[in-house]
């Protein structure tokens, strides 16, 4: 039975908290390896993350993976901060630098993700899993593909178990990185971050920030459709493309899906059940 794991964002106002606990009731019967809970660069969301980490823990029906990131945090806090997750049963963690706003150099104690993996191995030992991310169609503020990929090298040379992906609707780009990853040593598992689509005008938006390419072809077929007339048409559409996406990256080897839910069950849901992945078929496989 294909593995998922599910990404959700830290909550912050009651009408956010009960959005998330429902997703979270739904996607959970579909038994996924592990949920992740983000985290806002600089701190900003930092009480949040940890409050939705340690309720989704106390429930111990998901193994939960903060991501943690250093960009702006101090040595201390991010001592503190693994303590706090340790003793709280916590056994996988996201390693990440974090974004850094724009025009400004990367600050605080840690400046790459690789230097967050680095100091959780010296502290913690093996007492967490550790993720990194990647981009298979380059970080952004790389100016090499091969820069970036010697980085990423290192990153994981460092001490992460596994990689999840920056979304992408290109199939081709995640496996030349995944062998260009593999030529150069690397040999964690790469697992695809899958984006459901779902708003044409978000998408766009999120896309432009992070350096995921919307393929020409596909941007112009998501913005044929009248964003408030059309909502259904454009959710089957952008289903069908993401089902495409997921069933070639099995096929070709993917190890698991990892999924950008944002705290909503349906989207993810529809595409899990296209690909055969329902709580029933969960259930009979475990
Ligand atoms: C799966 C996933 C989850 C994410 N979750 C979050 C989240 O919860 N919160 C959040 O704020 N952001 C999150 N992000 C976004 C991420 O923080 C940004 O993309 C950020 O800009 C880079 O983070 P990183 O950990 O990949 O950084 P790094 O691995 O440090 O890389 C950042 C840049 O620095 C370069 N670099 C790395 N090492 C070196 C070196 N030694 N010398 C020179 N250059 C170097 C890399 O090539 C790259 O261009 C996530 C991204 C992904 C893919």
């Amino acid at each position: 039975m294909t593995r998922i794991s599910f990404e959700y964002f830290p909550p912050k106002t009651d009408a956010q908290r009960e959005q998330f606990e429902h997703a979270h009731e739904l996607l959970s019967q579909l038994r996924p390896e592990y949920c992740s809970v983000t985290f806002g660069a600089g701190g900003s969301t930092l009480s949040y993350t940890q409050e939705a980490v340690l309720g989704l823990q106390r429930r111990h029906d998901t193994q939960v993976a903060p991501h943690l990131s250093c960009q702006g945090g101090s040595v201390e806090e991010i001592r503190a901060l693994l303590d706090t997750y340790r003793k709280a049963g916590v056994r996988r963690i996201v390693a990440l630098r974090g974004d850094v706003p724009s025009g400004m150099a990367a600050a605080g104690e840690f400046r790459y993700a690789c230097d967050l993996v680095r100091f959780i191995r010296r502290e913690t030992g093996d007492q967490f899993a550790l993720d990194v991310a990647c981009y298979p169609e380059f970080h952004p503020e790389c100016d090499s593909p091969e820069r970036d990929m010697v980085h990423f090298r290192d990153k994981v040379a460092a001490g992460a178990d596994g990689a999840i992906t920056q979304y992408f609707f290109n199939a081709d780009a995640y496996f030349r990185f995944v062998d260009d990853a593999a030529r150069l040593g690397v040999d964690v598992p790469i697992v695809p971050g899958i984006m459901p689509i779902t708003n044409y005008r978000q998408l766009a938006r999120f896309s432009d920030m992070c350096g995921a390419e919307i393929p020409r072809w596909l941007r112009q077929r998501l913005a044929s459709f009248d964003h408030d007339q059309d909502a259904d048409g454009l959710r089957d559409f952008g289903t069908e493309v993401v089902v495409k996406l997921c069933e070639r990256l099995l096929a070709g080897g993917a190890p698991s899906l990892h999924f950008y839910t944002l705290n909503r069950a349906a989207a993810t849901s529809r595409i899990l059940e296209a690909l055969g992945i329902t709580p029933e078929t969960k259930a009979e496989a475990s």
